[in-house]
């Protein structure tokens, strides 16, 4: 890892950061960058960008609020393995998203030049619009506030990371370019003459250290703060879930083209309700919902990456985070699977092996 340093001018950071990203787009180091642009006060959306002017003037990497995991974006437009190189800045959760996107062939790696940003946290982006683009009196999000990956994992896809946890804006953003970083990109930053930031480095590293010592401990209070416990208990948190499936459609690594739920396997006749309406008393409809969660966390929960966007999406915002963070932590520990962590290391539900159930 190569540490550089881009200085902090008066128009601050973010300027700086979008100055540099347009730089990647002016030389040709990336054809194309995905990456978040405000399209009205308080609206921000992603965009693939192709012109440097657009994105020195309008792209906002830092962002407090993330409209959707990037990662679907990203894969979007590199899933049918298109040539030429999209650089795509992501926050740590989304690069970790991407990372399991690919395991499962739905983006291609030689296509994407990841640029990974730092993150402190996330409003939500109807409050942030609603304020008209201010987070004055806002909460960050529940995902974020317990948030144990600020930084990017760096090694699962190497790029360039930039860098600010603990650093002033006088400090500069760190840049770290990995030394698998593809050439033609490094040859770019290498030409930008970039100051060292080997000072930076060593000064972000001990505020991350400080600040995943302090998410750790919010992170364990926020679990313990709820236990739910057996299928009841489960159940009766999404007793108001109206089976609109955004929590899915919002769910990065929730990748399936076609999702069982959307198809008719579970249409039954009228009969069929109603004898399941009588063993009970009354039935729930609709009448998959605790299967298709059930389902969900089946299929999701080792690649879970925390991002909290299921709960973000869900118009009756139930606690679908504490859940899945409940179960993926179970689930993720009993595999030793990091999502997000290495391109090689397999899905577990893609490999098998006799003691992989034993106790660790
Ligand atoms: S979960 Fe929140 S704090 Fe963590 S990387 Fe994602 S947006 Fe940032
Ligand atoms: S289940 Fe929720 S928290 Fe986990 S990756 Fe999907 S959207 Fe993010
Ligand atoms: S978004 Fe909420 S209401 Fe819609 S299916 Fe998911 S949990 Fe149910």
């Amino acid at each position: 890892m190569k540490n550089l340093l881009i200085a902090v001018e008066q128009e601050g950071r973010e300027k700086a950061l979008s100055s540099f990203l347009a730089r990647l787009l002016e030389t040709g180091a990336v054809d194309a960058m995905v990456v978040l642009a405000e399209v009205a006060p308080g609206v921000t959306t992603h965009v693939l960008a192709k012109d440097p002017r657009f994105v020195e003037r309008w792209a906002r990497p830092l962002s407090p609020v993330m409209p959707s995991n990037a990662s679907q974006v990203v894969s979007e437009v590199v899933r049918k393995r298109p040539s030429g190189r999209v650089g795509a800045v992501l926050r740590p959760c989304e690069s970790r998203a991407l990372v399991e996107l690919i395991k499962v062939r739905q983006a291609a790696p030689e296509n994407v030049v990841s640029i990974c940003v730092d993150c402190t946290g996330t409003y939500d982006p109807v409050a942030y619009r609603d304020a008209h683009g201010s987070v004055e009196g806002l909460a960050l999000r529940e995902a974020c506030r317990v948030c144990l990956n600020p930084t990017p994992l760096e090694d699962a896809l190497p790029g360039i990371v930039l860098g600010f946890i603990g650093l002033d804006e006088r400090d500069g953003v760190l840049v770290s370019v990995h030394d698998r970083l593809d050439p033609d990109v490094a040859a770019v930053v290498d030409e930008l003459g970039l100051a060292c930031g080997e000072d930076a480095g060593r000064k972000r590293s001990e505020a991350v250290r400080g600040l995943v010592q302090e998410r750790q401990s919010a992170y364990d209070a926020f679990l313990a703060a709820r236990e739910v416990s057996g299928i009841e208990a489960f159940a009766r948190e999404l007793g108001a879930c109206t089976g609109c499936h955004n929590c899915r459609v919002a769910c990065p690594v929730c990748y399936c083209r076609e999702c069982i739920f959307d198809t008719d396997t579970f249409e039954g006749e009228l009969g069929q309700f109603v004898r399941r309406a009588e063993r009970k008393g009354a039935l729930k409809v609709p009448s998959e919902t605790i299967l298709y969660h059930l389902t969900r966390m089946n299929h999701m929960s080792l690649s879970c990456v925390a991002c909290g966007q299921c709960e973000q999406a869900c118009p009756a915002r139930l606690p679908l985070f504490h859940l899945f963070a409940m179960a993926s932590r179970r689930t993720q520990a009993l595999f030793g699977y990091v999502p997000g962590r290495s391109l090689e290391e397999e899905l577990p539900f893609t490999t098998f092996r006799e003691d992989e159930l034993e106790p660790r």
